[in-house]
C-alpha cells in the first residue's frame, strides 16, 4: 500500500512537472508572437529611426553610417586585386582577376583561414599581425597568369564587419566590436592604420584601397550581377544591411553632391531597438551577461550569434523550474553558447519520426541521454519560436528599408523591381530560418511581392570589396575626353 501510494505521487509529480515544462513553452510562445500587425509598427519604427540617424550623428540607435561609396560596381574593373573579409569566426583572403565588361571575373582563388578565439579578445597587434601574415603567405602563392602589371603596388579591398565610423573610402575608426570580438585598444583607432602596421611587419607591400563592412560589399558584388540590387542584408554570425540612398535624402552629410547622387549608407541595423520588439525574459537576461550588454539588441534576437545561445536559456530554465531532464539540471546545459544555431538548426530540421537527430544533438552536446520523444518535441517548438521570431524580425527591418525607399506600395506606370542581395550563414544554410523570411515578406507586402527579389550573394562580400578596391585605384586609367 504504501509503494501504490509513492507510485501515485510519482506520477503526480511528474504530470506536474510535465505541465510547467508546457507553460514555460507557452508563455515563449505568447511573448514571441509576431503577428502582421507588430511587424508593421516594427517596420515603421525601422523607418523612423533611418531617418533620425540620416538627420544627424547620433541621432538614433542607427548609426546610418556614410560609406564613401557613391558608386557601385559598373563592369568595367579591370586588374589584379585583392580582398581581405573580416568578420565572423573565419577570415578570407581573395585574389580576384577582373577583365571589364566582356570578360567579368576571369579567375578568383580564396582562402579562409580560422581566428584563435583568443586572438578575438587579445590586443590590436595580436590580431592584426596574424592576419597580415596569413595574407602575405596567399600573396606568395601569386602565379604567372596573375598579372599584376610590373611596378605596380598591390592593392586591397578591406571588408572588415564592424561599425566603422569612415572618414573617407579607405579609412575609418572602429566604433565598437560586436559579436564575439573585444578588444579594446582598436576601439577609436583607424583600422586601416592598424591593418597597414601589420602589413609593413610583415613585409608586405600592399596598400588599402577600400575600406567596407560587409553589407556594402554584399551590396557592390550583387550590384555587379544585377543592376537592379538596391540593399544588402548580412544574415550571419550578426546581421545588418546597407542599401543606396539618395545624397540629398541624408541631411547629416556636408560633404559635396555625388555625381551619381547617391550614396550607400551601412545601417547598422543590428544595434536597432524598440518598444515594439518582442523581447522576453531570457533575451533580458542573454544581453545583460553578453559583451556588450545593452547593445545590438535587434542582433541579438536575430542572429547565428544568438540564436542557439536563447534556446539553450529556455532549455536550462525547463530543467532548473519543471526537471525536463531529470532532478538536476544537466551540467553542460549551463555553460553559455555551447548550443549553437547549426545544433539548433539541425535538430529543427529533423523529419525522423521519432527525432532521432535531436536525441544525438542532446546527447553530444548537452551530455542528456535518454530523452522521450515528448522531450524532443518541445525542443524541436522550442527552435521553432526562437528561429521564426527571428526570422519575421528580420522580414519586418527589410519592409522598414523598403518604406524608406517608397517601394512598399504598387505604384501604377512603374515596373521596377527591387533585388535585395542577402548573405550570411543563417540565411544560407537555415532553411527554415529563410523560408520564413521569405513567407513573412511576402506576407507583408501583398501583391508588391512580386516586384521584390531575394537574392542569395554567395560570397559576394569579398569579391564586392576586390570590385571597390578596383574602383577606387591608384592606378585608374584616365578617361578620354
Ligand atoms: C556588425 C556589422 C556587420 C554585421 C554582419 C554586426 O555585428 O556590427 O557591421 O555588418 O554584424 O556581419
Ligand atoms: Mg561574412
Amino acid at each position: 500500500c504504501a509503494a501504490a501510494a509513492l507510485v501515485v505521487r510519482h506520477r503526480m509529480k511528474s504530470s506536474g512537472r510535465w505541465a510547467k515544462v508546457i507553460s514555460i513553452l507557452k508563455e515563449l510562445q505568447e511573448k514571441c508572437e509576431t503577428p502582421t500587425g507588430k511587424l508593421c509598427q516594427v517596420a515603421d519604427a525601422m523607418t523612423v529611426e533611418m531617418h533620425a540617424g540620416l538627420a544627424s550623428e547620433g541621432g538614433s540607435h542607427l548609426k546610418m553610417i556614410i560609406s564613401y561609396v557613391d558608386n557601385l560596381p559598373t563592369g568595367d574593373e579591370k586588374g589584379l586585386f585583392y580582398a581581405l573579409d573580416l568578420g565572423g569566426t573565419n577570415f578570407r583572403v581573395l585574389r580576384v582577376q577582373l577583365g571589364g565588361k566582356e570578360k567579368h571575373v576571369i579567375n578568383q582563388e580564396f582562402e579562409e583561414v580560422s581566428i584563435p578565439p583568443h586572438l578575438m579578445v587579445g590586443t590590436s597587434e595580436a590580431l592584426f599581425d596574424f592576419i597580415a601574415a596569413a595574407l602575405a603567405k596567399f600573396v606568395a602563392t601569386e602565379g604567372e597568369d596573375d598579372n599584376l602589371s610590373p611596378g605596380k603596388q598591390r592593392e586591397l579591398g578591406f571588408t572588415f564587419s564592424f561599425p566603422v565610423s569612415q572618414s573617407s573610402i579607405a579609412s575609418g575608426t572602429l566604433i565598437k566590436w560586436t559579436k564575439g570580438f573585444s578588444i579594446e585598444d582598436v576601439v577609436g583607432q583607424d583600422v586601416v592604420g592598424e591593418l597597414s602596421k601589420s602589413l609593413e611587419r610583415v613585409g608586405l607591400d600592399m596598400r588599402v584601397a577600400a575600406l567596407v563592412n560587409d553589407t556594402i560589399g554584399t551590396l557592390a558584388g550583387g550590384r555587379y550581377n544585377h543592376p537592379d540590387v538596391i540593399a544588402a542584408v548580412i544574415l550571419g554570425t550578426g546581421t545588418n544591411a546597407a542599401y543606396v540612398e539618395r545624397a540629398h535624402a541624408i541631411p547629416k552629410w556636408h560633404g559635396l553632391l555625388p555625381k551619381s547622387g547617391e550614396m550607400v549608407i551601412n545601417m547598422e541595423w543590428g544595434n536597432f531597438r524598440s518598444s515594439h520588439l518582442p523581447i522576453t525574459e531570457y533575451d533580458q537576461t542573454l544581453d545583460v551577461e553578453s559583451l556588450n550588454p545593452g547593445e545590438q539588441i535587434f542582433e541579438k534576437m536575430i542572429s547565428g550569434m544568438y540564436l542557439g545561445e536563447i534556446v539553450r536559456r529556455v532549455m536550462c530554465r525547463m530543467a532548473e523550474e519543471a526537471a525536463l531532464f531529470g532532478d538536476t539540471v544537466p551540467p553542460k546545459l549551463k555553460i553559455p553558447f555551447v548550443l549553437r544555431t547549426p545544433h539548433m538548426s539541425a535538430m529543427h530540421h529533423d523529419s525522423s519520426s521519432d527525432l532521432k537527430v535531436v536525441g544525438s544533438k542532446l546527447n553530444d552536446i548537452l551530455e542528456i541521454s535518454n530523452t522521450s520523444l515528448k522531450t524532443r518535441k518541445v525542443i524541436v517548438e522550442l527552435c521553432d519560436i526562437v528561429a521564426t521570431r527571428g526570422a519575421r524580425l528580420a522580414a519586418a527591418g527589410i519592409l522598414g528599408i523598403l518604406k524608406k525607399l517608397g517601394r512598399e506600395t504598387v505604384r501604377e506606370r512603374e515596373n521596377q523591381k527591387s533585388v535585395i542581395a542577402l548573405d550570411g550563414g543563417l540565411f544560407e544554410h537555415y532553411s527554415k530560418f529563410r523560408d520564413s523570411l521569405e513567407s513573412t515578406l511576402n506576407e507583408l507586402l501583398g501583391e508588391v511581392s512580386e516586384k521584390i527579389v531575394i537574392e542569395h550573394s554567395n560570397d559576394g562580400s569579398g569579391i564586392g570589396a576586390a570590385l571597390l578596391a578596383a574602383s577606387h585605384s591608384h592606378y585608374l586609367e584616365v578617361e578620354e575626353p
